[in-house]
Order: structure tokens, then sequence, then C-alpha cells
């Protein structure tokens, strides 16, 4: 693989990615969830960050930004909306390419977690980084677009090959596994979540997941088969039965 990703939590319960650009040493962050770990962290691996890559606003994915920039000089690149609360140096939207050394990324609107949240997609490797969009067993909640934006953001995700591997930005999916159960009765559905319960009980990290994984057990990505209506209205029926859910 020519992009190592190295993942580590932070925070209550987001995840860091450092990823590095393994033909030029040239590393990159997702997001900036805490700047002090993130900063720590470069510092053990040796790695030096060339770029920093916002997927929305949100002050666990953008708040560190100012400080990783200040103490590493990296480059800071993201959609328009993250200058609500930080400068950026490049402002990326959908179909744009992000170069790390030999690494190209493609971006992907994903709208609706907020308004303006973007994906970044490597095919070569088969890799994207979703941020809140897509969670393993779950989506973000729709703070800023409708239940029609989000089924086609994630829509646009489900569209990548089966086996891309994807990097949620929180480990929730325990909690999406007990909503998930909660609404669909799929053998896959279980099985899977019989492996999630036992990974946190070992303190293991259910993610990163796979589209095709998603694809077959997410109850977001399957709302179709579970509720009536069109398919974002049944999405729309899904996420509002999981914004009052008590598990
Ligand atoms: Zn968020
Ligand atoms: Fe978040």
């Amino acid at each position: 693989m020519a992009l190592t990703v190295h993942q580590f939590a932070c925070l209550d319960d987001n995840y860091a990615f450092l990823i590095r650009d393994d033909a030029t040493g040239l590393a990159a962050t997702i997001d900036t969830p805490d700047a002090d770990a993130i900063l720590a962290e470069l510092d053990r691996l040796g790695w030096k960050l060339a770029l920093i890559m916002n997927t929305h606003w949100h002050p666990d994915h953008a708040g560190g930004n100012a400080a990783i920039q200040a103490a590493t000089g990296a480059a800071i690149v993201g959609p328009k909306e993250v200058t609500r609360i930080a400068p950026l140096d490049r402002e990326v939207g959908d179909g744009d390419e992000v170069r790390l050394g030999e690494t190209l990324f493609r971006v992907i609107d994903t709208g609706g977690h907020t308004l303006g949240h973007i994906a970044y997609h490597d095919a070569a490797d088969r890799i994207a980084f979703v941020g809140d969009t897509l969670f393993a067993l779950g989506c973000g909640r729709l703070f800023e677009g409708t239940p029609a934006q989000m089924w086609g953001s994630l829509q646009r995700l489900a569209a990548l090959p089966d086996d891309t591997t994807v990097y949620c930005a929180h480990e929730y999916t325990a909690a999406n596994a007990r909503f998930a159960l909660s609404v669909d009765e799929s053998p896959a559905l279980k099985a899977r979540a019989d492996q999630v319960f036992a990974a946190r009980e070992r303190g293991e990290p259910t993610v990163p997941t796979t589209i095709g994984l998603e694809k077959a057990t997410n109850p977001f990505l399957r709302a179709p088969l579970l509720a009536p209506g069109e398919p974002h209205e049944a999405f729309g029926a899904v996420r509002a039965a999981k914004d009052v859910f008590k598990g």
C-alpha cells in the first residue's frame, strides 16, 4: 500500500488519522480533533506534517487547526465552511483533487451532517476518510442538512467499491448496533453486532469499516428495506427514529 494510515483514539470518542505517502514521506492529518495528542503522535512517529485535511467545521474536527499549523507549518485544505472557525489555505469542493506526495485524493461532497461536509477518497489505495457522514452501522446527525441531502451523500459513498476501507471519525459503533438491532432483523446485522459488542468489551476499535460491510448491515443504507416511502423518505424516518432512540 502506498499510503500508511495511523489511527488513534482521542477526546471522548473521536479518532485521529495521521497518514503518510510512503513514496515521499509526506504526512497529513485528517481533521484536528486534539492538537496536543496529534502533535505528540507526530513526534513519536517522526513524521513531517505537510497537510491538514478537514472534513467539516465542527470543533472536534477543525478545532486544532491553528495550533497544529503553528507547530508544523502544514497547509490547511478543507470546505469553505471551516472558515467559520479558522482560516483555510485552500478551499476545496466536490471533484477537486488534493495531492499528498504521490497519493491523490478526490473530494466528494457529502453534505448533510453539516452543509459543506466533504469526504476524501484515495481510489488507488481504496481508502476513504468520511468524517461524520458514514459511521460503522450509523451515520451523522443532520445538524444542518435535509434527509434528502444526506441520503444523496450516503449514496455517493455507497457507490465506491465494496472493498474500500472507510475511516469514520468516531467510535459510536456499539450504540449504533443497539439501534440497528431495534429496526432491522437481518442475520448479517445480528452477527456483526455480536462481533462489535465483543470487540468493544476487549477495548478494540471497530473502525475502519468497509463500504461492502456497511451496505450489507448499516440500517441507514438499508433504509429503503426498513421503512416506507421514497428512499430518502425511508432514510429520513430511520434517522428520526435514531435521534430519539434510548438504547
Ligand atoms: Zn461533526
Ligand atoms: Fe465529530
